[in-house]
């Protein structure tokens, strides 16, 4: 939005047994700050808030290390839960308050986050990009060593789909903040997403790695 404002400040940290990265998005002009997917740890993820003042919780989607913490982080923050509207893990009710869905923009302090829908690991997967930045949350969507895992052909065939269309069409120099290890530049393994998606798996579904 306001494109001299100072940068969204990123925080991150690691919980659970799954090592799911729960990330903290805070305004340093308003201090406003949203908190994307509680894994665990809630006495953990309320420090990494601090004192800035969170306006929601957001979720990239709804596998269970990613929403651990959800219940106890809203009855503690009492802010409302934005998601994508599904279906959702399990064929769980998700009761957000505010449903993003493709192109969706969600405001945060003198910033906006815009949602990026990119089904395959999950249907209700949605990655976060700040506007004007080139941080983007991506959840479990793609890692620096390869895409989500897939529970099955369709689901896999549908990640080659979002790989294609949504994430190859992201700049070089986009910075790719996933649901479980380090953090990546696109350019970087650029090459290997290419081949990856120009490959035949055939039936394929289940842990891929790029190399594969
Ligand atoms: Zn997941
Ligand atoms: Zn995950």
């Amino acid at each position: 939005m306001t494109h001299n404002a100072p940068p969204l400040e990123l925080r991150t940290r690691q919980v659970g047994p799954w090592g799911m990265n729960t990330y903290a998005l805070i305004c340093p002009t308003t201090q406003a700050s949203v908190l994307i997917d509680p894994g665990d740890e809630p006495d953990a993820l309320s420090a990494m808030l601090g004192d800035s003042r969170p306006v929601a919780i957001l979720l990239t989607h709804t596998h269970p290390d990613h929403v651990g913490a959800l219940a106890a982080m809203r009855q503690r923050l009492g802010v409302p839960l934005v998601a994508h509207p599904g279906p959702h893990a399990g064929g769980m009710a998700l009761d957000a308050d505010q449903w993003l869905e493709d192109g969706d923009t969600f405001a945060l302090g003198a910033h906006a986050l815009r949602a990026i829908h990119t089904p395959g690991h999950i249907g209700d997967q949605i990655c976060f990009a700040i506007d004007d930045d080139a941080r983007i949350i991506v959840g479990d969507t793609i890692f620096a060593g390869g895409p989500g895992k897939t529970w099955s052909a369709a689901g896999f065939r549908e990640t080659l789909r979002t790989l294609r269309d949504v994430v190859l069409n992201w700049p070089d120099d986009t910075i790719c903040y996933p649901g479980h290890g380090p953090h990546f530049r696109l350019g970087d393994i650029r090459a290997l997403v290419e081949a990856f998606v120009r490959k035949d798996h055939g039936d394929f579904y289940g842990d891929a790695t790029w190399e594969m």
